[in-house]
């Protein structure tokens, strides 16, 4: 096709109304966006879908379509790196079983089967006014995903709330990033990791906590393999972890004993004055209490309460203490626990009274786990009223309204219920349909069995993915098929706070739609108010959301466009408007001033609670749960479709046992086992290795039955799940 034929095809489908004969065809008209100044064989960089790593892409085209694609060498974030699942980004969305047309299942008895789209879009307005006619505005609910775009999570937030009537809906990132946000919003005032990556080079003491850096966030491990200080490394999980062996020093605690670990630690930095007491006195609040509080955290106890011999604690406080730019960082190991936000706060309180904060290579630094966590936090409009907003806040409210040009009665007055306050809802009956998008919780939500029998119980649950092939798209009445990453416009925001851009390089099959339009074509067939007139496109949209976040710490308005982030390299909010420049790399807090009202960042803190379901005699082993490899995504429905990334981890899902309790159980690596928890069972292959203490056992979170495992216990402010410690007991085949 020559070059110009092609770009005014582009054109003519990114400026065209959303007919219906291009909804029956859009691979035929190409619907999203396509730089216009793209040719058909160029190359441009995209922002992978992956991890909230926020890695770059160069996507090589061949007549508009990506053929293969290699690491950005110049993007501030990933320097010319890439992990396997990065390189292997396109594979997934050329599969057989993508979804190509919606499809819909008229009963219970019946297979789903395809229907037009103008169809689907009236089933699913009919179906969810009928619940709400028969049940009330509140019996429906939505779960969405950390995985699809800023703009596509806000024109969801925005259609569901404000206009459907919803006042529930949360998503995905529930599960892995709930706990910094309720943490930093708590500490510092707003939802705010102060950090940028550069600070991995820049420390000479660099504590990861809970955190498998090597293969969950690989490129970050090359960050910290950059560092030119000779960095201390310290790793500090129950188990031996990839990144615990490559540590100068792994501290190997108890599980759930990190809490009374951290106190301990804390405790140590005062009784050797390793303070910042000129940053304590300026800059915090609550010192003197929080003194109080960890007084009886003694080193002799909090030895023998973690596991960690004395020596080893010591030394660590000393690390910490003379360390001239230390780095603490955590992810999962703290923030999915039935204490979490607690954790994450020891962390940060560790941060403040060493002064570790605000200065190259310093923070307490939350790593998100999904491409677009950080965007799910500012921009989904569920927990948070759009741009970090508060739904009980009547200015708020007022002020949102105001951008998007809808009455501010249209705004909940309340926040919503948290994924697991969602799934009870559909026990007491009353959430009665269910809107799922983009996460597949069949697989990742706790206590599997629980949640499946839930779903069925359901009058309606549709289910919006790239594959109907998901356990949790199978279960769906009405299945809405997706345009996946790289077949769709719009923004990422990774762990750094770095806006970065995805683009349309590849058509969508059959008509699989970009999930901001299926938004939109639901939102105009359910009747939406003009507001929707102003959000045609994801840039659109990114404008709009610009003006919402005004007079926020998340303030964007200095970003101009699309072309300016890509142009930039990825910008990191802030960014008023009144920036006379972008630079690359930028810290929160520098001047030691916080979001909350006073300016100090607060000292928060609370006594350790027992484990809900601590190792007993019936179930004497502790479950962890983990990444398995840095080739498999979560619940692996497009990392399981590459031959390459499975050729890249073991074939069959595997649990690992201590050498001592193989002994004593007569099992021997590659044997068939059964792991029982109170809740459920499966089978799986043992490998025997002492990666995992004795009384200790773990499995990587992607074999799609480890949740009939685990329990559904949360974090009490953060309501995260605590996937990492439940008791099982396992018996040979
Ligand atoms: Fe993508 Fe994360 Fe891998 Fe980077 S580290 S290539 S963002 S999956």
């Amino acid at each position: 096709m020559r070059a110009k034929q092609f770009i005014e095809e582009k054109i003519r489908a990114f400026d065209g109304p959303l007919t219906e004969e291009l909804l029956r065809d859009p691979g035929k008209f190409g619907l999203g966006q396509l730089p216009r100044t793209m040719e058909p064989d160029a190359t441009t960089s995209v922002v992978c879908g992956y991890c909230s790593t926020g890695c770059s892409l160069n996507v090589h085209l061949k007549d508009g379509q990506a053929i293969n694609l290699s690491p950005d060498p110049d993007y501030p974030v990933n320097l010319g790196m890439a992990c396997p699942k990065g390189w292997e980004s396109l594979t997934p969305l050329a599969a057989d079983d993508r979804g190509t047309s919606p499809l819909y299942r008229a009963s219970s008895d019946d297979a789903l089967e395809p229907i037009e789209w103008k169809d689907a879009a009236q089933t699913f307005c009919d179906r969810m006014r009928t619940v709400q006619r028969e049940h009330g505005p509140e019996s429906i609910a939505f779960l969405s995903t950390g995985q699809i775009c800023t703009e596509e999570m806000a024109l969801l937030g925005a259609f569901a709330k404000f206009e459907m009537g919803m006042i529930h809906g949360d998503g995905n990132t529930r599960q892995c990033m709930a706990t910094a946000v309720t943490a930093y919003k708590e500490s510092f005032g707003f939802d705010a990791p102060p950090f940028s990556y550069q600070d991995f080079e820049e420390s000479d003491v660099i504590v990861l906590i809970g955190s498998n850096l090597c293969i969950a966030h690989p490129i970050l491990w090359q960050r910290v393999l950059r560092n030119e200080n000779n960095p201390e490394i310290i790793v500090i999980d129950p188990r031996k972890t990839e990144t615990a062996m490559q540590a100068t020093q792994h501290v190997a605690l108890r599980p759930k004993s990190d809490l009374t670990f951290l106190y301990g630690i804390a405790q140590l930095l005062v009784e050797n004055d390793w303070l910042d007491s000129d940053f304590i006195e300026a800059h915090t609040s609550g010192f003197e209490d929080f003194k109080e509080h960890i007084a009886s955290f003694t080193a002799e106890r909090v030895s023998q309460e973690s596991d960690v011999p004395l020596s080893e604690l010591k030394g660590l406080a000393q690390k910490i203490g003379e360390g001239k730019r230390v780095s603490l960082w955590w992810t999962m190991g703290v923030n999915q626990s039935y204490e979490a936000t607690r954790t994450a706060q020891a962390i940060i309180n560790i941060a403040l009274m060493t002064g570790n904060i605000g200065k190259p290579g310093t923070g307490a630094n939350s790593i998100t786990g999904q491409c677009n966590a950080m965007g799910s936090r500012l921009f989904s409009n569920t927990t948070s009223l759009l741009g970090g907003h508060d739904f009980l806040n009547a200015q708020h409210r007022e002020k949102v309204a105001e951008v998007l040009e809808i009455d501010p009665a249209k705004i909940p007055d309340q926040r919503s219920w948290a994924y697991d306050q969602i799934v009870d809802g559909i026990e007491t009956g009353k959430i009665k349909a269910l809107w799922i998008v983009a996460t597949n919780g069949a697989h990742s939500w706790a206590h599997q069995n629980r949640f499946r029998k839930l779903l069925s119980k359901l009058d309606f649950l549709v289910v919006q993915d790239i594959y109907p092939t998901t356990e949790t798209a199978e279960l769906a009445d009405l299945f809405l098929p997706a345009a996946g990453w790289g077949e769709k416009d719009g923004t990422l925001i990774n762990s750094e706070r770095r806006i970065g851009l995805v683009k349309r390089v590849s058509r969508s099959p059959g008509e699989a739609l970009a999930d901001f339009s299926i938004f939109r074509y639901l939102a105009s067939t359910w009747g939406a108010g003009p507001w929707l007139a102003k959000w045609k496109t994801p840039e659109d949209a990114f404008q709009i959301l610009k003006k919402l976040s005004k007079d926020q710490p998340c303030d964007i308005r200095g970003i101009k466009d699309y072309r300016e982030i890509d142009e930039a390299g990825g910008i990191q909010w802030p960014l008023a408007e009144s920036s006379s420049s972008i630079e690359t790399h930028r810290h929160l807090f520098a001047d030691g001033t916080f979001y909350t009202d006073d300016g100090r960042a607060r000292f928060i803190y609370d006594d350790p609670q027992p484990n809900p379901e601590p190792p007993d005699e019936a179930y004497p082993f502790c479950l962890l749960t983990g990444r398995g490899s840095s080739a498999q995504w979560h619940t692996e429905s497009r990392t399981g479709k590459s031959e390459i990334l499975k050729k890249l981890h073991p074939k069959e899902s595997y649990a690992e046992i201590n050498p001592d309790d193989a002994r004593a159980l007569g099992i021997k690596s590659a044997d068939r086992i059964t792991v029982i928890s109170r809740r459920g069972s499966l089978e799986l292959k043992a490998l025997v290795t002492a990666t995992v203490k004795a009384g200790q056992v773990f499995i990587p979170m992607h074999n799609p039955k480890v949740n009939r495992l685990t329990l559904s216990s949360f974090d009490p402010v953060s309501r995260q799940p605590n996937y990492k410690a439940c008791g099982v007991k396992i018996a040979k085949c």
